[in-house]
């Protein structure tokens, strides 16, 4: 049975993330040498090719930079999520680390670009797929 959508826990380069996830804390791998964040996460910094880059709580704060409402089912999984908002969301600390993500706590309707958002944290199931997944994503901030 496949598994998908939920994550591949056990990835070395994103399991961090999915375990940082399951303590409600948000980190992203940061570069020791140019101190910029690696995202997407990378076994060496695409900036300055160092091969240090240990995880990095973040404030989980951020703006949103893009987001679209999902109203048709064109993937299975996500069929009982309808509708649902997919977005971009930019973080605090460096607005070039964007995160694809889930939107909550709002209607398309009263989202609008660079609004504050603030990461939460949900359990996602998924139609048909056994498990679940404790994942960061974003509401208007408070
Ligand atoms: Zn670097």
């Amino acid at each position: 049975m496949s598994t998908a959508p939920l994550p591949e826990r056990d990835w070395p380069l994103t399991q961090p993330f999915w375990e940082a996830a399951e303590s409600n804390r948000l980190m992203i791998p940061r570069c020791s040498d140019c101190q910029r964040y690696v995202w997407y996460p990378e076994e060496k910094c695409p900036h300055c090719g160092g091969e240090d880059t240990p995880w990095e709580a973040v404030s989980g704060r951020g703006v949103l930079f893009s987001y679209a409402e999902v109203k048709h089912p064109l993937y299975p999984p996500y069929e009982d999520a309808l509708p649902y908002i997919t977005g971009i969301v930019t973080l605090e600390e460096d607005s070039r680390v964007r995160l694809v993500t889930r939107i909550v706590g709002a209607a398309a309707e009263d989202l609008a670009m660079d609004q504050p958002m603030e990461v939460c944290f949900e359990t996602l199931t998924f139609k048909g797929v056994e498990g679940r997944v404790i994942a960061p994503v974003f509401r208007p901030a408070s």
